[in-house]
């Protein structure tokens, strides 16, 4: 057993009577069937080892974590010329919200609230030939796992009561930020929002994050190491929204959570680590996830910090 295993069995028995006082998302109907006791934990490190517990095989839906895939994808095409569109800073605010849009002229504070990956969205439907195909296959070829797929049911779910998602695209529309038909736009979002995936298959995906953009298993270079920096950034600064500070000073680490329950980490230099459990505290992130990241970082006793 290597260091990692070890601490992560004990943390993981410990939690299996852990009091949650989180609620699964129910705003998305579909996410409402899901079995809230599902709990499931995937550390890779950077030579492919990869340590699973519980329900680590258990695809679940990524939800907003799919925003980081969008985002590398829409930076490898634009650049720095990504930041006309969409900005850098944290927003304090809820996932979804629409106040700082009408006061900030339409320009999402950043790509991993609501309206900043809808931007992303945007502009990946300008610039690949078949967006649907290819942000699967991007997923594909990270995890080189050709069997994860969207999920159309819960497709179809949150686009039957997208509501808000609708307003937010609405009001970029507005103010021009917006290119392409909105009903395209939002389909492809729901789609990469629909995208059903294990904690294992997730930790080998973001595992390049932690390696400078190089995938290291298969060597492909998938960010510049500027822009897997920067990106990296982006994760600490707003990868939980109106939390990311409580994050960053408890877990200590870059991540990205989803409304599905999971939360992805990367310890640069180290491992990538998936936690899924479906209970979300009131800031749309998973509660026991949070606790578990802050309790593997403080027995590792190490962080980025
Ligand atoms: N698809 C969800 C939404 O747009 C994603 C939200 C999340 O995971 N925070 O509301």
């Amino acid at each position: 057993m290597n260091q990692y295993e070890t601490v992560l069995h004990h943390i993981f028995n410990d939690f299996k009577t852990f009091e949650n006082s989180g609620k699964k998302a129910t705003y998305i109907p579909e996410l409402a069937h899901v079995d809230e006791n599902l709990f499931g934990v995937s550390l890779t490190c950077l030579n492919g080892t990869q340590i699973s517990l519980g329900d680590a095989h258990q695809p679940f839906s990524i939800q907003s974590i799919s925003k980081v895939f969008s985002l590398v994808l829409a930076y490898n095409i634009l650049g720095e010329d990504l930041w006309k569109r969409v900005d850098v800073e944290p927003s304090g605010d809820t996932f979804n919200s629409l106040i700082l849009l009408e006061l900030e002229l339409g320009i999402p504070r950043n790509p991993f609230i609501n309206a900043g990956a809808i931007v992303l969205a945007d502009i990946l439907i300008s610039h690949l030939q078949n967006p649907k195909e290819d942000f699967l296959k991007f997923i594909h070829q990270l995890t080189n796992d050709h069997s994860i797929q969207y999920d159309l049911k819960v497709f179809n779910s949150e686009k039957s009561v997208a509501y808000r998602n609708y307003s937010l695209i609405n009001l970029m529309k507005s103010f021009g930020n917006i290119h392409n038909d909105i009903d395209t736009v939002m389909d492809f979002y729901f789609r990469m929002c629909s995208v059903n995936i294990t904690c294992e298959q997730l930790s080998k995906a973001v595992l390049f994050f932690a390696n400078d953009g190089v995938h290291p298993i298969s060597k492909e270079q998938i960010l510049t190491p500027k822009g897997n920096r920067r990106i990296n950034a982006i994760m600490q600064l707003c990868g939980f929204y109106d939390e990311a500070g409580e994050f960053a000073y408890r877990v200590g680490l870059p991540g990205k959570s989803g409304v599905g329950g999971g939360i992805m980490a990367i310890h640069p230099g180290l491992y990538s680590v998936v936690v899924f459990s479906p209970k979300l505290n009131k800031k749309g992130n998973s509660t026991k996830g949070m606790a578990f990241l802050e309790r593997l970082t403080s027995e590792l006793n190490n962080s980025i910090f």
